[in-house]
């Protein structure tokens, strides 16, 4: 981080050790800002929209540990929730009535989930789902989206062709070929590939994924109607629709992608907000399909920590919160703040540089494009330059996630002063690269 004017020594003494211990000296690879250049910052403390780094550097954060906090860091009724549960312990392997309360949160806001099992991560949730449509289905092969993440299960971590609809190729070492053969992947936002694609396989597919709103490779908004239209050729094939819903579940509101463009899912993921920054997954469909679940159907999954009452604590309380301060008016508000202090540097900038959002989920693209409706807009968009843009952000006290393509998150806890600073530093930086 050359000519970087804040001392981060103790990140760098760190991020030294930590290369020893650790692959990269992370335990999630985007953290280690291979993708933006620099060096990673030890982070020690959270407290609202602000981060602390071992050196004492303090950052206005967008990253928001990749989406769920929600309220921001170290909320205080969530902080002290955590608190109370934990006198009486942290784990039983038994069932605990946390686990029910959250669950009936969840179903309350999401018709399509009459019942529901908790993991321990949003992978797990794809996992399992994918498990699940397999044994309800009796089928094999999926459907995915280019450019959609589910975490980092064999058989998604896999890559199709730009364009046409192709059946995968493994996308890291150590997912086999027979892995990849049964995942077919096809272009977002794109309903005539997708039909073809299906129909050429109709009997063998069980079940369709998705990010209703694909957020992992920038933020790429549904066209109109097309989810509906995944909807309709599902149920015109009984294929299971699975909505990915483990960032847009309670974000773009309570019950998701599938409350705001009125979709309803077969199977849901969810986790991120659900697990109030604890670890956490879900999925939850019909009674019917949740049903097939051990030990009450033949589809087996299970878990040592899944359901534990710190996490469902902290789940329980960032809900109840959300709705006590009407949070999704507060976002709102605040994101309309934002593009207003952005405007006048926007216009500037018109035809180089585009900032995106949808409720409060945001992304920054150096491109020529006046919106993004598809991956290949997002590969062609100029990542040097958000590097460069990246960099600059920091030096003047804005985190935001490490790598161009994955978006930013406005919590309630961002204040109008957070914002101004804001968007003085985009325009500073702007200039600056
Ligand atoms: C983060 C994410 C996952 C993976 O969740 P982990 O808890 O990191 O395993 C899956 N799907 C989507 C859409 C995500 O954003």
């Amino acid at each position: 981080m050359d000519g970087f004017n804040v001392n981060i020594e103790t990140s760098q003494k760190l991020q030294r050790r930590a290369s020893r211990l650790m692959p990269g000296g992370v335990n999630s690879p985007v953290r280690a800002f291979r993708s933006v250049g620099g060096d990673p910052l030890f982070m020690k403390k959270g407290a609202g929209a602000h981060l602390v780094d071992e050196d004492g550097n303090e950052f206005i954060d967008y990253c928001m540990s990749w989406g769920p906090l929600i309220l921001g860091h170290a909320d205080a009724s969530v902080i002290n929730a955590i608190r109370r549960t934990a006198k009486n312990g942290t784990s039983f392997g038994t069932s605990n009535k946390y686990e029910v309360q959250l669950a009936m949160l969840i179903k309350a806001r999401f018709k399509s989930i009459d019942m529901i099992r908790f993991v321990n991560s949003g992978t797990e949730a794809a996992m399992s789902a994918i498990r699940l449509a397999r044994g309800y289905t009796d089928r094999e092969k999926i459907v995915k989206f280019n450019g959609c993440y589910h975490g980092h299960v064999d058989h998604l971590l896999v890559a199709g062709g730009s364009g046409l609809a192709t059946f995968g190729t493994p996308d890291s070492a150590g997912v086999t070929a027979g892995a990849a053969k049964d995942t077919i992947v096809v272009p977002f936002n794109n309903l005539d590939l997708l039909e073809e694609a299906v129909e050429k396989d109709r009997k063998n597919i069980a079940a369709v994924i998705m990010e209703p709103v694909p957020c992992n490779f920038g933020l790429i908004p549904p066209k109109k109607n097309f989810l509906q239209g995944v909807r309709e050729l599902c149920d015109r094939y009984k294929i299971l629709l699975i909505f990915d819903e483990v960032i847009t579940g309670f974000r773009l509101a309570p019950g998701g992608a599938q409350e705001y463009y009125g979709v309803k899912a077969d199977i849901t993921t969810l986790g991120k907000i659900i697990g109030g920054g604890l670890p956490v997954g879900a999925y939850g469909g019909s009674r019917k399909i949740m049903n097939r679940v051990s030990p009450v159907g033949n589809v087996y999954q299970a878990g040592t920590l899944s359901g534990n009452p710190l996490a469902m604590t902290a789940g329980i309380q960032t809900i109840k919160k959300l709705y006590k301060i009407n949070a999704y008016d507060i976002l709102k508000n605040k994101m309309n703040k934002l593009n207003d202090l952005l405007k006048p540097t926007l216009m500037k900038y018109k035809g180089k540089f585009l900032f995106a959002q949808l409720e409060s989920i945001f992304a920054f693209y150096f491109t020529s494009s006046t919106s993004i409706d598809g991956l290949d807009q997002v590969a062609n968009c100029d990542m040097k330059a958000f590097s460069r843009f990246h960099g600059e952000m920091l030096k003047r006290g804005i985190y935001l996630s490490p790598s161009g393509y994955e978006v930013g998150f406005l919590s309630t806890a961002h204040t109008d002063d957070d914002l101004a600073a804001t968007a003085g530093a985009v325009s500073e930086s702007l200039r600056a690269v």
